[in-house]
């Protein structure tokens, strides 16, 4: 079947974190004129966060979302073209590059930087799905005020679900917390405040059996992995911060992946295995993920892209 491509653009930005913003910023500046699809989540992840306070620029620190306001208000006066739409399908077997938007049009492209984020991991379970937004949540910042004075629990053992957890026995009168192992995988430092917390209770070496509840959570069934006892826990919310997983599966096809998806690109560049695709932020980082970082890679896909489109001629 034949492509619906309705117009043909210099330099296309799939993504609007960070990475994506500091792209167009560049690459606008570069009179590259980007247009650049904001995905289904304008702003990435830093909107559902709150205070930011490691961004440099920012002495006083800053909430998420509106950091990311002023990404895309300085990108959108450099000249960026900003739109609202998700990119669907790629085909990069041939140059020009070709990116499907939203299921419907297909724009072709002399350049694309990939800047697609990463997204929470679930459990999946039946019950976390069935229950999700009535109590299950991936995102302790946006959603613990709602219970406040309540007990919750939390799955995962990284850094996020001890910050997570932290974060939580602020407002919960209760946090249980469903550690997998015997250990936990967050930096020393974050599990000793963990541990020290006195309203933060540590199932260790336990799974998420079930969540439990009809219209809202109201009870976590939790497994010891090693006595297989089961623990029920009335609780009002159940939060899973068991890590993220790089949005890359629509470029699987073309791009050279590590095995958990994430885009590899050549060291020291973002260039990816496709001549002028380019790759910056969360989807091609699993080590630093920070919003600095991102925006930094950002930087570097634009520069990547003009210096590709004027060797070969195409600006
Ligand atoms: P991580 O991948 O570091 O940790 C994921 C955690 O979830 C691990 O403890 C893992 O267990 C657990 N897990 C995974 N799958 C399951 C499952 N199915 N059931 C139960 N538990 C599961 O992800 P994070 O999001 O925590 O952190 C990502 C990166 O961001 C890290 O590099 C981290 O250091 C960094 N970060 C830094 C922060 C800071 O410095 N302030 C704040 C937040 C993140 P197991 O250990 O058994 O594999």
């Amino acid at each position: 079947m034949s492509k619906n491509i309705t117009e043909k653009v210099h330099c296309l930005i799939i993504g609007s974190g960070p990475a994506g913003y500091t792209a167009a910023i560049y690459a606008s500046r570069a009179n590259l004129k980007p247009v650049l699809y904001q995905g289904i989540q304008p702003g990435g992840q830093l909107t559902i966060t709150t205070e930011v306070e490691n961004y440099p620029g920012y002495p006083d620190g800053i909430q998420g979302p509106e950091m990311m306001v002023h990404f895309e208000k300085q990108a959108e006066r450099m000249g960026a073209d900003i739109r609202y739409g998700l990119a669907t399908a790629v085909d990069f077997s041939s140059h020009p590059l070709l990116v499907e938007i939203d299921e419907e049009k297909w724009i072709e492209a002399n350049s694309v930087i990939i800047s697609t984020g990463a997204s929470a991991k679930w459990l999946g379970l039946p019950s976390e799905q069935r229950l999700n937004g009535f109590g299950v949540s991936a995102c302790a910042v946006c959603d613990g005020f709602f219970f406040k004075g309540k007990e919750v629990a939390i799955v995962g053992a990284g850094d996020t679900a001890a910050e997570e957890a932290l974060y939580l026995s602020k407002l919960c009168t209760k946090v249980h917390m469903i550690v997998r192992r015997d250990q936990m995988r967050a930096s020393k430092v974050m599990q000793d405040r963990v541990i020290k917390t006195e309203n933060i209770e540590v199932y260790w070496n336990s799974e998420t059996d079930e969540i439990l509840g009809e219209n809202k959570v109201e009870a976590v069934r939790i497994k010891n992995n090693q006595t297989h006892e089961m623990t029920t826990v009335p609780v009002s919310a159940f939060f899973v911060a068991i890590g993220h997983k790089p949005n890359s599966d629509i470029f699987k096809n073309y791009i050279n992946m590590d095995e958990t998806g994430y885009i590899q690109t050549i060291p020291g560049t973002s260039k990816t295995n496709v001549e002028g695709v380019f790759a910056s932020g969360d989807v091609q980082d699993k080590n630093y993920r920070q919003a600095v970082t991102a925006a930094g890679s950002g930087c570097m896909a634009a520069l990547d892209a003009e210096r590709f489109l004027g060797e070969k001629g195409l600006h």
